[in-house]
């Protein structure tokens, strides 16, 4: 009997909204204080996204657009943290519980490293995990690239989940 563990890869990414007032920069929860946000039909949390997007790839549920398609007028600015807790519960409903996650930021500009911490403890409550079990990591791409021109940023989330009843069961 193996047991039951399954991986699964997010990525995401969105343009920055350069408007002279944007709403806030929102990354892995934290709000972080920097003159452009993230263009997007939610609150543009590219790094949940990416995490969102992972959970149910491992769950073999589709991903993020096709739970919360953005031609929903419910999810239009919504804080996608209510979405990543609805992601968990879901999976939850399947046996499936999140084990560990890996997420990196990339991201010429701002500069992420004080907010590491912050991220990382919003990101494990709503996986009902230790902050320990979660990883989250900021690189530039030395100003190669869209994220490197400064364009936007983008996220890659790679997550490990459990399945509650332990093994395989057979085929
Ligand atoms: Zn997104």
């Amino acid at each position: 009997m193996l047991p039951d563990i399954r991986i699964g890869h997010g990525f995401d990414a969105h343009r920055f909204d350069t408007s002279a007032s944007p709403p806030p920069l929102v990354l892995g929860g934290v709000v972080i204080p920097f003159e452009w946000s993230l263009k997007a039909h939610s609150d543009g949390d590219v790094v949940v996204h990416a995490l969102c997007d992972a959970l149910l790839g491992a769950a073999g549920k589709g991903d993020i657009g096709r739970h919360f398609p953005d031609s929903s007028a419910d999810y239009a600015g919504i804080d996608s943290r209510i979405l990543l807790r609805r992601v968990v519960d879901l999976l939850a409903v399947e046996g499936l519980a999140p084990s560990n996650a890996d997420l990196t930021i990339v991201a010429q500009a701002p500069r992420l490293a004080p907010h590491i911490d912050a991220m990382r403890t919003c990101v494990a409550a709503d996986l009902n995990l230790d902050p320990a079990r979660v990883n989250v990591k900021a690189t530039t791409t030395e100003k190669m690239g869209f994220t490197g021109r400064k364009e936007g940023i983008a996220a890659h989330a790679v997550v490990l989940l459990v399945s509650t009843s332990g093994t395989i069961p057979e085929a």
